[in-house]
């Protein structure tokens, strides 16, 4: 089992204020013995990162463009995530797949594109309702993870964080059941350790309506190393029960960074 890693999505919310006392909070009530990261809206990463710099909560993006600076307008690089202080950016969420139509090979790369300059990219994968009651979860999984395990490159493999978000079960309240979620999380182990001789050590998340109520049995999987967290990363004292949660289950973790 790896140190669990819970990361929050805050998605298109937030304004100057609002973004200060979620912060302000969090950092008051530091959890230890897990790592935290918040992915906050690229309008407020300036401000985020100022907030957090030399703080126990790292920074994360939403996205980030596959393609270097230069003549691309309004996308954002990931030496630019790098220099605003990012650690981490989520590629693939399930709402950029369906809204802007990113398929498995961009998402991958994204996520060399974000490698190449040591930001941690969390990638998301998972089925939808459809496919899941067509009995297809791992058909989707392995499509998915396909071009990311043929992609030459070990070192991204071995520092990349996956994320399996059932997408009907994203904002939707409804979560996934823990051996559902386990059967799941240890076939994407299982394919990538066809690829990568140690597997074990890639963190591998849970996520989808994680509430502080479901949040210790989700974690607490055997190949759940922690969560990403939408709605419920948007109010301090729910984010924090999860995260609360994620250090109950840690204490016989190692620590694989
Ligand atoms: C997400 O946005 O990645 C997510 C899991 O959202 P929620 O927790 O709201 O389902």
């Amino acid at each position: 089992m790896n140190r669990k890693l819970v990361v929050g999505n805050w998605k298109m919310n937030g304004r100057s204020a609002s973004n200060r006392s979620l912060l302000d909070a969090l950092l008051a009530s530091p959890v230890r013995g897990i790592d935290t990261v918040v992915c906050v809206p690229s309008a407020y990463l300036g401000q985020a990162g100022a907030l957090l710099a030399n703080r126990a909560i790292g920074l994360g993006a939403q996205n980030v463009s596959d393609l270097s600076d230069g003549a691309v307008t309004g996308e954002i690089s990931a030496g630019m995530l790098a220099d605003l202080g990012c650690s981490h950016v989520i590629v693939g969420h399930s709402e950029r797949r369906a809204c802007f139509g990113e398929s498995d090979d961009v998402v991958v790369a994204k996520a060399k594109a974000a490698f190449k300059f040591d930001l941690i990219p969390i990638i998301c994968v998972g089925e939808t309702l459809v496919e899941r009651d067509a009995g297809a979860v791992e058909q989707v999984l392995q499509r998915q993870l396909k071009p990311l395990l043929e992609s030459p490159d070990a070192g991204l493999l071995g520092r990349m964080v996956i994320a399996y978000e059932p997408v009907w079960a994203i904002g939707t309240g409804r979560s996934a059941e823990p051996c559902e979620v386990q059967a799941a999380l240890a076939f994407v182990r299982e394919c990538l350790s066809a690829r990568y001789a140690r597997a074990d050590r890639i963190r591998i998340l849970y996520g989808g309506s994680v509430k502080a109520s479901t949040a210790r049995d989700l974690f607490g999987l055997p190949d759940c190393d922690g969560g990403l967290v939408g709605g419920a990363s948007l109010v301090a004292e729910e984010f924090l029960a999860i995260c609360k949660a994620a250090a109950a289950v840690s204490n016989n973790c190692s620590v694989n960074e």
